[in-house]
This record gives structure tokens, sequence and C-alpha cells, in this order.
């Protein structure tokens, strides 16, 4: 066991930690930089130590905001479709005409499968220059400044939905705040994060697709998202592991190959696939309601970002 220095928990702050993988590639776009990953031993959250000051670097030609061919989205519906939040099955437990945000929309796949659906949607890009050509094609207000996001809707959304982006934030804490600002009470935050305590990470440990360092800081788990829902005032209703076998299918072709290459990757996605419906465990699901109001927390925390 290894104490790591330069550490600061981006969830409780504590500055003890313990080294977990150390000297992690970038598997998937081949940046040259490594990084290493620690477990706080505050609250146990394993997240990168320490984390690069710079992070925009990471994300040259990062495909995950490129629009996709029609044959693509048919497949990532199919094949990833589970771990998103069903609006068809869950927005009519809340109401019709439900105001739903999805905060990180990426290439905006989410938006624009639920629009004509009854539903008023926005969303969240933090690149401006993104989140604007986004609006224009989806047709839906996307917003880049989280001021003007809380100005227009603060205590008016009923769904936040964040599809793998917590774990690419160096600030959880921020996020929940933001996201309980926004929510109407009872309101729902649903996301869906790697999960680094499934089988799939001990299996393939650095070699993991989820892992996807550097642009991964941390991992959180039912733990620290326990602690981060007490302490900003939700309610944790329910919990999944969520089917995606792009991590299976993804790291064998990293094992076999040294890095990542999507036809080796599609060769194993029938393998994925199958895994991943009989063994659901590379990411998890959370679904929390919004209970307590902000103030009484921000009494009680040590954070706040909007006072
Ligand atoms: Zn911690």
């Amino acid at each position: 066991m290894q104490m790591t220095s330069d550490f600061s928990c981006i969830q409780c702050t504590s500055s003890a930690a313990v080294t977990v993988w150390s000297d992690c590639k970038d598997y998937y776009l081949q940046k040259s930089c490594r990084v290493s990953y620690a477990r706080c031993v505050g609250c146990g959250l394993i997240q990168q130590a320490p984390i690069p000051k710079d992070l925009a670097i990471f994300y040259d030609a990062y495909p995950i905001h490129k629009k996709k061919s029609w044959p693509y989205r048919l497949m990532r519906s199919w094949v990833m479709g589970s771990c998103y939040f069903n609006t068809r099955r869950h927005i009519t437990s809340i109401k019709e005409s439900a105001l739903l945000l999805d905060f990180g929309c990426g290439d905006g796949w989410f938006l624009d499968e639920n629009q004509a659906k009854n539903l008023n949607l926005i969303g969240f890009e933090a690149n401006p220059g993104h989140a604007t050509q986004l609006s224009n094609v989806l047709k839906i207000p996307v917003y880049a400044d989280e001021r003007a996001l809380l100005r227009d809707h603060e205590g008016r959304v009923d769904v936040v939905t964040m599809h793998f982006v917590l774990e690419h934030l160096t600030d959880i804490n921020h996020a929940f705040e933001i996201v309980h600002r926004l929510l109407k009470p009872d309101g729902i935050f649903y996301f869906v994060i790697p999960n680094i305590g499934s089988w799939e990470a001990r299996v393939f440990g650095k070699k993991w697709h989820n892992l996807d360092a550097p642009r991964h800081i941390s991992f959180p788990e039912a733990p620290s998202i326990k602690q981060l829902s007490e302490r900003w005032g939700f309610d944790v209703v329910n919990s999944k592991s969520a089917s995606f076998p792009n991590g299976v299918a993804a790291s064998l072709s990293v094992v076999l190959t040294g890095r990542f290459r999507f036809l080796i990757y599609l060769l194993f996605l029938p393998v994925g696939i199958l895994l991943s419906r009989l063994f659901p465990s590379g990411n998890a699901a959370y679904w929390l309601r919004k209970t307590a109001p902000l103030k009484a927390v921000d009494q009680k925390s040590q954070f706040g970002y909007f006072q």
C-alpha cells in the first residue's frame, strides 16, 4: 500500500490517499500523458492524483461530441439505450410537459431522441461554440453558461439527466449543487457513471475501457453518491447496474492490440453484448430525488458556489 502525495479529494477535501493505479496510458485517443488514480482515505472516492491543470488538451479530436451517422445512432440506441433515462417509461409518472435538462448533452442524441414526446427539453454543454451549433441543429435551447441556465430555469426543472458526465468533472460538489438549484422540489436527478467496483474494472485494470484516462477524473461509487446526496439535499431513490457492451469489447481491443481499434472493437461487440446482458456491471445508474431545501444544506456544508 503506497500513500500518494499532492492529493486533494474533490468530494471531501481530505489530503490522504492510497495509490490504486499509477502510470495509466490513454489507450483511446493516444494522448502522450500518463496519469495516476488514488483512493481517498477520508471518503473512499477514487480519483486522479494529481488532477492535471489543463484538461482541454485531452479532448482534442474527442469523438463523443461529433454528429454520428444514422447506422451508428441506430446501433447506439440498441446497444446502449438501457443506460439512458427512459422518458417513455418514467416521465408520465412525473407529469406531461415536464421540463427535462440533459446536462452535458454531447452530440445531442438523447435530446433528439426525445423530441416530440410532449416534453420541454433543454441542454447544457460547456463549450459555447458546440452549444450554439447543437441548439441550431436541434432547435432546442442549449446553454453553455451556468449562470444563464440558473437565471432562466432555477427551481423550474422536473428532471436533470447526466449520461456519462460526472466522471469527467473536477468538482462533483458543484455539479450536485447546481442540479439541486435547478430542480423543482421532488425533482429527479438521473445519472449514469462507470462502475470502478465492477468485475470489468477488476479484470481489465488499467486497460479497462471505461477508465478512459486521462479524461475520467473520478469514479464515485455508492457510498460517495450517498454522502453527496445527503450533503446536497437528495434522497437516493434507486440504483442499478447498467448494461454497456463497450466496456468488454473495447477493453479486449486494448488487451490484444495495445490500443483501442474500432474494427477489433466491432469484432468483440457481440461478446460484449452477451456478457453485459448476462452480467451487467460496467456502469451504474442512479435515481435521486430532491428533498431538502438548499439553504439548509448550505448552512451545514463547507461547500457552496453561488452564495
Ligand atoms: Zn475524500
